[in-house]
């Protein structure tokens, strides 16, 4: 079994619906054993609506190539379409760590390239497990001092 911390992300369509949909169709992928809370926060992108991010936890017997093409089939399922890169979507579902793997392949990089970067990702995952490391061994942790913190609200 591995183990992988999935991010879910919208921003249409009632994002907080469309991520209570998304984890239900992930529960055919996996299962879940844990999720973080719900988070919001202002698009990085000016102009767009307030994104809804969470973290779930998933034991899955895919592989990592296979879990992305079934991430994919239900970002597709809810009517994500494909617009320009970064621009506001009905979901996004990310690999962000998969078991100890660093992978660089055309069409998939673990961990996430943006992960250390990105609130809406660091806080729900350390929500989740706060001893979590990287592959090389470094603390997640310690990449959140960096983080400007005041954009974002875990919601009720
Ligand atoms: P970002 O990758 O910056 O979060 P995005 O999620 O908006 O941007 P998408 O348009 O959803 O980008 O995906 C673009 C491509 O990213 C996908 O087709 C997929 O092959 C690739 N990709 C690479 N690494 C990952 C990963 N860890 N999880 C999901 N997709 C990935
Ligand atoms: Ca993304
Ligand atoms: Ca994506």
């Amino acid at each position: 079994m591995n183990t992988a911390y999935i991010a879910l992300g919208a921003n249409l369509d009632e994002p907080l619906t469309q991520l209570q949909k998304a984890l239900i169709s992930l529960e055919n992928v996996g299962d879940i054993t844990a999720r973080s809370s719900f988070y919001q926060s202002a698009s990085i992108l000016s102009g767009q609506p307030d994104y809804i991010n969470a973290v779930a936890l998933l034991h899955t017997a895919l592989a990592p190539h296979d879990l992305l093409r079934a991430l994919q089939q239900i970002e597709n399922q809810q009517g994500r379409i494909r617009q320009e890169h970064w621009g506001a979507r009905i979901i996004d579902l990310d690999i962000i760590l998969f078991n100890n793997d660093t992978i660089n392949s055309p069409t998939l990089t673990i961990p996430h390239a943006h992960m250390l970067e990105r609130h809406f990702v660091l806080l729900p995952l350390l929500e989740i497990n706060a001893q979590l490391q990287l592959p090389d061994g470094q603390e997640i942790a310690t990449f959140v001092s960096q983080l400007n913190l005041d954009a974002i609200e875990k919601m009720p």
